[in-house]
């Protein structure tokens, strides 16, 4: 009987499980340290002043129970290719013929003096429980968000309204992963919602109670790093063959050695010389495409198909009503209370899907 390891369950970790559920006789173990699935793209929405951390997480058992998945809940530290072994936290190891890879990203932090020391980040439940306990709900308390993209923008929208929210990009423009209309509708939406933006001007230094960028100061109460993300750093220490940024190296099929591959964010996924920005959609599909992979070549032989995602669009929340983004391959815009919609619609599909691939009853 094959055995597949898969490491992470997020997106991607739990996308694979799909096509992985429906081979016979295999054994399917995932090493996931936490008690339930984080719906990571909702968390801002829970930093509202009447969000809750809970609702956008899914516990492991409700969706496990009854399946032939065996839940390990330790860390994954390290691996033995050769005897293609997995080594956890708790100094045990667990053995496997495929090897998924999907453990996430962590942020990016750059040696900015006071950094480290003072900001908050926002890549998962903990996090934004570390941030909702800072928060006051006030309008008194100056949050400063540094970053302009998508997780800095839907952060700096959704408190906008209980707080003094700054919010400093580097770029000349917010969202550059969107067109000019619609970053430009984004900024507008913004500071309609109350918030200040401060666009072409890096964050140097922070001395509190203040952020230094090139030109000007500000003082601040809390403050929120959303600049981007990297691979987790326990990966660079392992003998995994890695690019110059820390990604595994992979074939299109998203391969790294033989019977191991990536998925989700540490999966650098690039399709025709185009990078794809490393999102939730993009990590369920690459999930669902790896675990594919292998069930073909467990069951026929061959692996199908190379992976050339189809993304269905990209939705930004800008506040609880509001939002702005892409939908449909080919990118028809859309903006306001119906990018909104269809963000939490998209949302709504998600648990879905995940209720289809474990054969759970809806809603869960
Ligand atoms: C604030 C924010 C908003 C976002 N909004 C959107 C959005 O609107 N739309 C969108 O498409 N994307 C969004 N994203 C991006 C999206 O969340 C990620 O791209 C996605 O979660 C990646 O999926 P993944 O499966 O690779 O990793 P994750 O979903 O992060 O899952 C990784 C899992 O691995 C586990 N793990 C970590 N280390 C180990 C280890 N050593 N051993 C075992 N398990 C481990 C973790 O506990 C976790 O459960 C957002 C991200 C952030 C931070």
């Amino acid at each position: 009987m094959q055995k597949i390891v898969v490491v992470g369950g997020g997106y991607a970790g739990l996308g694979a499980m799909g096509p992985l559920l429906k081979l016979e006789d295999v054994e399917l173990v995932l090493i996931e340290p936490g008690t339930g699935h984080q719906l990571i793209p909702e968390l801002p929405e829970a930093l509202a002043k009447h969000g809750s951390i809970e609702n956008h997480v899914v516990p492991y058992d409700k969706l496990l129970a009854d399946t032939r998945v065996t839940h390990i809940r330790q860390y994954a530290t390290n691996f033995d290719l050769t005897r293609k072994l997995v080594f956890l936290d708790n100094s045990e190891q667990v053995s496997y013929d495929w090897l998924i890879l999907s453990p996430g990203s962590e942020p990016s932090l750059p040696p900015i003096p006071g950094l480290r020391e003072v900001a908050h980040t926002l890549r998962d439940a903990q996090d934004a429980r570390g941030i909702k306990d800072a928060l006051k709900y006030g309008k008194e308390q100056r949050v400063a968000v540094i970053g302009g993209g998508l997780t800095g923008v839907e952060v700096a929208g959704m408190l906008a309204e209980d707080h003094d929210v700054i919010l400093v990009e580097a770029f000349s423009r917010l969202l550059p992963a969107l067109g000019l209309g619609l970053s430009q509708y984004a900024y507008r939406r913004l500071i309609a919602g109350g918030a200040t933006i401060v666009l072409g001007q890096k964050l140097m230094r922070v001395k509190p109670p203040r952020i230094e960028l090139e030109k000007d100061h500000y003082e601040y109460d809390v403050l929120i790093w959303a600049g981007g993300i990297t691979p987790p750093q326990w990966i660079r220490y392992t003998p995994l063959p890695l690019d110059e940024r820390g990604y595994p190296k992979a074939n299109p099929y998203g391969e790294v050695l033989p019977q191991v591959f990536v998925a989700g964010d540490l999966w650098h996924v690039v399709v025709d010389g185009e990078e794809i920005p490393a999102t939730a959609q993009l990590a369920a599909l690459a999930g669902d495409f790896v675990g594919s992979t292998i069930a073909n070549r467990i069951a026929k032989g061959t692996p199908g198909p190379d992976f050339r995602p189809r993304l269905r669009g990209m939705l930004i929340s800008l506040d609880e009503g509001q939002g702005v983004g892409w939908v449909l391959h080919g990118g028809i815009p859309i903006r306001g209370f119906s990018a909104r919609t269809l963000k939490n619609m998209s949302f709504q599909q998600y648990r879905l899907k995940l209720s289809k691939i474990f054969d759970r009853p809806w809603p869960l």
